[in-house]
């Protein structure tokens, strides 16, 4: 991967995508410029899934003792992570744009790590839900690696193209599912994408009509 990666602290905002998986693919900003990945290490990883509130906060405590005994195997398992994050981007945005065949270097190692994944999980059926079930001491600083990549299975199959699309603003190109009601939601956030597109279109108008407007 070539992108800068640059310390950022997570935020709520930076949870726009609709879906745990695509929220992970947003860790990586200004993909339709120079795209910058914001995981800067574990413990970034750890922060972001955190903030999710999608992982159970006790694993995610024993990830963290992991990571600080074997800090050389958390980079390696945070490389895994970034990874997958770049395989299910090339997926999903293939999805979006209906490409088929999808690429098959992607679909190939994502199948790799679904397998490996599905090879340590539990298969639990409760209260009517069937679930593959991974867990910190089988798993171990793959955890969060193998809860996404099970779960990225289940998106790629539901994934709603007409739906799904990627924010057009000036170094974004994050990818969000639009669930509102009229479908037709242009931006990630209308408060940050949303607002500085319609700031320039009413610069540009301003300029325009002075431009229109000739000295007396
Ligand atoms: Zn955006």
């Amino acid at each position: 991967m070539t992108e800068t990666i640059q310390a950022h602290a997570f935020r709520p905002r930076d949870l726009v995508g609709g879906h745990v998986v695509i929220d992970l693919l947003n860790t990586v900003t200004a993909r339709n410029a120079d795209p910058v990945d914001r995981l800067d290490g574990y413990p970034r990883l750890l922060e972001w899934a955190a903030l999710t509130e999608h992982f159970d906060p006790d694993a995610l405590v024993a990830l963290e003792r992991l990571a600080e005994a074997d800090p050389a195997g958390a980079a390696r398992a945070l490389d895994r992570t970034r990874e997958l994050r770049e395989d299910l981007h090339d997926l999903v945005t293939a999805l979006v744009r209906q490409d088929d065949p999808a690429p098959a270097e992607a679909v190939r190692r994502v199948e790799r790590r679904w397998k490996h994944a599905a090879a340590g999980a539990h298969l639990t059926v409760r209260e009517n839900t069937a679930e593959l079930q991974i867990d910190v001491a089988t798993s171990g600083l793959d955890y969060l690696g193998h809860r996404l990549v099970l779960e990225a299975f289940d998106l790629l199959r539901s994934l709603p193209p007409e739906r799904t699309r990627v924010c057009p603003g000036v170094r974004c190109g994050w990818v969000f599912i639009d669930s509102s009601r009229g479908g037709r939601r242009r931006w990630c956030d209308m408060a940050t994408c949303g607002n500085s597109a319609k700031g320039r279109t009413h610069y540009q108008r301003k300029r325009q009509s002075t431009a229109l407007v000739k000295p007396e």
